[in-house]
């Protein structure tokens, strides 16, 4: 089976290090976002201060962490990375709040899983680089105040709908990160296989870019699978033909829709004729939570094609049943 977005094994994480990007120059697309940042990363240096906190969201695999650990390359900073479910007392944050140095980076990884209290301590971190501990229990309880350093926080999450005003508020910088396009992917692949010293053909890259569901981790996962392939299978060297064998013979869908979105598209289909039907009732005949369909599944489906936003709810499309194989009921009443 091959891991894309979900299980994620030590292989998988070393493999996705060696392919990140460690400069804006090496980062492909998003250009829009990237200009700005390179500008707020510029003035701060200038400055000689820290980068104002910065708030990173989007589907998963889009590049938040990699764009984080160039923020703060391209700073000449260090960087330490966290995630909100591992910091589960605000002991661990004030230990890593206390370790960081000047304008150091703080990388957050899911920041709306914090739990409120450590959000809470998080606030005056953020606002005055400061934060106030309770030592001791009972009578002799006090709390103390630590003086940290200047420092930037960089939150990813996948879910902003999720995260609270107070803590979104004191994020000076805010960025959506959007699905790719298949150039800009052709790109992404080209380069990881020059990376891995692996021959790819143009064509082949364009062929694993257009099943990889407009993100690079998936596009990344799928060049180490076909190279399998081509090693096995073929000459060692990826081309059309061996990649459209191998993404064949991965059962990837043509159009890089995962299990979860044909799931929601057949959902939608098969019980609702095609919708219009609401968010939370898709959510609940798929057995997931609303917030991640509308936040991680539908955008996606929505740009493909496959999905339609309208007054009255949700609705498929025609490409939607065709690449499903069904047929739409024919209008009641004509
Ligand atoms: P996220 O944090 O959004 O889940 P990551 O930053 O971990 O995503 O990116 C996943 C993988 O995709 C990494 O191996 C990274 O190198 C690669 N990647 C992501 N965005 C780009 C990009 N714009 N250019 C090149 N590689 C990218």
């Amino acid at each position: 089976d091959i891991h894309l977005n979900r299980s994620f094994q030590e292989s998988d994480r070393e493999y996705e290090n060696a392919l990140r990007p460690l400069t804006f120059n090496g980062f492909n697309g998003q250009d829009k976002l990237v200009e700005n940042l390179k500008v707020f990363v510029s003035a701060a240096r200038m400055r000689g201060e820290s980068l104002d906190h910065v708030l990173l969201h989007g589907p998963p695999g889009l590049g938040k962490t990699t764009l984080s650990n160039i923020i703060a390359n391209e700073l000449g900073v260090g960087f330490k990375v966290t995630s909100g479910p591992v910091l589960d007392k605000p002991g661990d944050l004030a230990g890593i709040l206390t370790s960081l140095e000047t304008n150091d980076v703080l990388f957050i990884d899911e920041i709306h899983r914090l739990s409120p209290v450590v959000e809470e301590y998080l606030y005056s971190a953020m606002e005055d680089y400061r934060i106030d501990i309770m030592i001791d229990k009972g009578p002799s309880a006090r709390s103390i105040q630590i003086d940290l350093n200047p420092f930037t926080l960089i939150g990813a999450t996948t879910r902003s709908g999720l995260l609270t005003s107070p803590l979104r508020a004191r994020f000076g910088i805010n960025m959506h990160l959007e699905y790719y396009d298949v150039e800009t992917l052709t790109g992404i692949i080209l380069r990881s296989a020059n990376i891995l010293n692996i021959a790819c053909a143009r064509n082949a890259a364009e062929e694993i870019a257009s099943r990889s569901r407009g993100t690079p981790r998936i596009a990344n996962a799928l060049l180490r699978r076909v190279r399998d392939f081509a090693q096995v299978k073929g000459t060692g060297k990826i081309d059309r033909a061996i990649s459209t064998y191998a993404l064949e013979a991965l059962n990837i869908d043509r159009y890089g829709l995962d299990e979860i979105d044909n799931k929601i598209l057949l959902t939608i289909i098969d019980k609702f004729k095609g919708g219009p039907v609401g968010i939370t009732t898709i959510a609940t005949a798929v057995g997931d939570d609303a917030g991640t369909i509308e936040e991680v599944y539908e955008p996606f489906l929505i740009k493909e094609g496959f999905l339609k936003r309208t007054p009255r709810g949700r609705e498929v499309t025609e490409l939607a049943y065709r690449h499903l194989g069904r047929t739409r009921e024919p209008e009641q009443g004509l």
